[in-house]
């Protein structure tokens, strides 16, 4: 079948040819109709630190996909040929302690589809189908193929309450715009959203920021005051990575907010603890989605009326990928998806 695999340990991602993948007594088999481009897919494409340690040549790739149940493992049950499925792409152990308590995200074993094991990028996908997710006829196959991020957005922005509170976001790549999408869909009255970057700034506006902020002309704090809050933000949000981000957040939260870390930064990041200690602020840590209330939860956004269309940006056919990871690496653009069908 066709792949996109990491062939050799340098830059890039190649389509080749490979065997179709076995299905154990537990898995599905699923014919994969579209897949999206994640930050993740682009690290790996450049072969940077982090993927050198982790990936391992050859590998297929992806992990943002929509697919057909076509085939399945003896032991399955609950699915059928045909089923419109996505997934989530933790494997986990199932035997950990937190897989056992059922809180699956805490696993402490758990194997990326696309990172460590054979990915979506391909004819054909094989998870456990535990991992599986069954779409309902209101999410679209776009819509579906960006599940996974849209469920890194929807866990974190979930984390705390957002009913009427002011919430700030560091950093509107594809899931912090998708998080200012949800905050203000739930509830949340003011929803800040900051990037160096206008075009991603003009999709999160698109989607639900009452207001963005480009770090690299306006100040945040004056923004804050000239929107009318005097105390700070309830609520914020990481999902830039980038420590000057997450030290202006500190700043900008009122005296005991909540704050909820996505963006992954560099091995060491200094803050000023005296933020935290003094304004009684609440850090919480984000891996992945709830399995599997965050893709419960992600499926009645959609169907009350959230509408993500507007991130898609880019559409190509899978013989263009080069095109695809071209674009993603520009920053110009939301979501790129390639069509496999
Ligand atoms: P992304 O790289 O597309 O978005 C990051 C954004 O931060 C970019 O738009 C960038 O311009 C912006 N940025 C740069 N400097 C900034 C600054 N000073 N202030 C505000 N914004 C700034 O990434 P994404 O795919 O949207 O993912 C968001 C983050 O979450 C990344 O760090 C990613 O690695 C991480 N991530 C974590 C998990 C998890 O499970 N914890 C899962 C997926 C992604
Ligand atoms: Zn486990």
């Amino acid at each position: 079948m066709k792949a996109l695999a990491k062939l050799k340990p340098e830059p890039g991602i190649w389509m080749t040819d490979v065997p179709e993948p076995e299905v154990g007594h537990n898995d599905l088999l699923i014919k994969i109709h579209k897949t999206a481009i994640c930050g993740t897919d682009v690290h790996i494409y450049n072969w940077d630190h982090w993927s050198q340690q982790t990936v391992p040549v050859g590998l297929v790739t992806g992990h943002e996909y929509v697919g057909e149940v076509v085939g399945m493992g003896i032991e399955v049950t609950g699915f059928e040929v045909g089923d419109r499925v996505s997934g989530e792409g933790h494997i986990t152990c199932g035997y950990c302690r937190n897989c056992r308590a059922g809180r699956r995200h805490l696993c402490r074993n758990s194997i990326g589809v696309g990172v460590q094991r054979s990915g979506a990028f391909a004819e054909y996908l094989v998870i456990p189908a535990f991992n599986a997710f069954k779409l309902p006829d209101e999410v679209t196959d776009d819509i579906a193929a960006i599940f996974d991020p849209f469920g890194n957005a929807v866990h974190t922005a979930l984390s705390f309450p957002l009913v009427g509170e002011d919430v700030l976001i560091t950093g509107a790549g594809p899931i912090g715009i998708m998080a200012a999408a949800v905050a203000r869909h739930a509830g949340a009255r003011h929803v800040v959203v900051t990037d160096i970057n206008d075009y991603r700034l003009e999709l999160a506006a698109k989607m639900g920021a009452t207001r963005t902020v480009n770090v690299a002309r306006e100040s945040l704090d004056e923004v804050t005051r000239a929107i009318g809050m005097t105390e700070g933000y309830d609520v914020g949000l990481e999902m830039s990575g980038v420590p000057s981000a997450f030290r202006s957040m500190l700043t900008a939260m009122n005296h005991g907010g909540k704050v909820a870390l996505l963006g992954i930064p560099p091995e060491e990041m200094g803050i000023d603890w005296s933020q935290v200690i003094f304004k009684g602020l609440e850090l919480k840590g984000i891996y992945g989605r709830e399995m599997f209330e965050t893709w419960y939860k992600m499926a009645s956004l959609i169907q009350s009326g959230l509408d993500l269309t507007p991130m898609i940006t880019h559409h190509l056919p899978v013989d263009d990928f080069q095109d695809g990871f071209e674009i993603m690496r520009s920053g110009q653009s939301g979501k790129v998806i390639l069509d496999w069908t």
